[in-house]
């Protein structure tokens, strides 16, 4: 069940006065409509380098997972593929995003990959 907890924590999105924040903390599990409309400008899809799937198939993934007391903050958001949040999950990769939205990859085998910020990025 560990698997696919952001899948339950990303169906809903949040309307209403909550609706405007970029940074929900521990208020809410869901990023909300504008927490959406920046990734998706920022990535325009899956947050990882070389991978084609549009945003409107990707899920928000927070880096820090929300039940390790991750934040519904933009900075620990990343949207994620269907295969790519399935390997965070359970493949054993482990992303760490830092404030210039450098990403950091961490595969199973112990090899790093970083990338530079999504803006750089030619898909
Ligand atoms: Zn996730
Ligand atoms: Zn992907």
């Amino acid at each position: 069940l560990r698997r696919w907890a952001c899948l339950a924590e990303i169906t809903p999105i949040i309307t209403g006065s909550a609706g405007v924040s970029l940074s929900l903390g521990r208020d809410s599990r869901h990023a909300n409509r504008a927490q959406r409309r920046a990734l998706r400008a920022m990535y325009g899809g899956c947050g990882i380098p070389g991978c084609s799937v549009a945003f409107d198939r990707c899920q928000i993934h927070h880096l820090k997972w929300f039940h390790n007391n991750g934040l519904t903050d933009i900075d620990n958001l990343s949207p994620l593929c269907n295969k790519h949040h399935h390997l965070v999950h359970d493949g054993g990769w482990h992303l760490v995003l830092d404030n210039g939205r450098n990403l950091t990859v961490t595969f199973p085998d112990g090899s790093i990959m970083t990338t530079g910020p999504p803006s750089a990025w030619t898909r």
